[in-house]
């Protein structure tokens, strides 16, 4: 579902990608772990192209992502391509960055009607089962500043769901939450991992990496250090470099 090859990535002279090869498979959770400015928010980001590449490939559900391939050669994707090929690919971010003036519903059919035009009735529709999705039937009509940080990212969730995305991107989705609400939106994400979404998900919660995660991948300075099952790179990394980061966060 999702395949980068060779992807870099630099800011002025600072390469914060060196070179990332990754498969994530249909139905796939890939974990993300490791220290913080080794490129795990800009793998991300550049999946859904809201950075561009400098060198690589990567593909989401076979299409490259920013370009279209005509007769052998590749053309930019225009702005509406583009937005449309990012509505397939849902984000949810560290902080929700929920519209304050919009309640929950409004939230989570901005995209589907701007982006999508889809008639209002469906969208509607679409949205109600995303809340239903994440557990908030009932909070429709709530506003960001009545809700909990819990429900908040809930909704985020449910706003990228009512895009049916083809793959969903979560960036540390619990770390801006009180510790006593990281269990709801914990739950929600193993629930759509068992319906079957393909996800990548940078976290620092080790069980849920172990639980939920198919895949693993530790990075650090820009490269994949290591990968593989969960409970393998967690309990008995091969490398040095693993090994120190899971002792000093222990
Ligand atoms: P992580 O998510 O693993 O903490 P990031 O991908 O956010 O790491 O950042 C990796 C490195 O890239 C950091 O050194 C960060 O300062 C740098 N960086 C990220 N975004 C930008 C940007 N827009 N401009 C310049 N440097 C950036
Ligand atoms: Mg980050």
């Amino acid at each position: 579902m999702v395949i980068a090859q060779g992807v870099r990535k630099s800011f002025g002279r600072h390469e914060v990608l060196k070179g990332i090869d990754l498969e994530v498979n249909n139905g796939e959770v890939m974990c993300f772990l490791g220290p913080s400015g080794s490129g795990k928010s800009t793998f991300l980001r550049c999946v859904n192209r809201l950075e561009t590449i400098d060198a690589g490939r990567i593909r989401v559900d076979g299409s490259l992502v920013g370009f279209k391939e005509r007769n052998g050669r590749l053309y930019d994707l225009t702005e509406k391509e583009l937005a449309r090929q990012r509505s397939q690919i849902g984000m949810v971010f560290q902080r929700f960055n929920l519209f304050a003036h919009m309640t929950a519903l409004e939230n989570v059919m901005e995209a589907p009607r701007h982006v999508r035009r889809q008639p209002k009735r469906e969208v509607l529709d679409r949205a109600q089962d995303a809340l239903a999705r994440v557990g908030l039937s009932g909070h429709e009509h709530k506003y960001p500043a009545q809700l909990s940080g819990g429900q908040q990212q809930r909704v985020a969730i449910a706003r990228a769901l009512a895009m049916d995305p083809k793959v969903m991107l979560f960036d540390e989705p619990t770390s801006a939450l009180d510790p006593e609400l990281v269990g709801e939106v914990l739950d929600v994400m193993r629930g759509l991992a068992d319906s079957g979404m393909t996800m990548i998900v940078v976290t620092h919660e080790i069980e849920f990496a172990k639980e939920v995660g198919d895949e693993l991948v530790f990075m650090d300075g820009g490269l994949v250090v290591e990968k593989g099952d969960p409970r393998q790179v967690l309990e008995n990394p091969q490398q040095e470099r693993t090994r120190r980061f899971l002792r000093a966060t222990a």
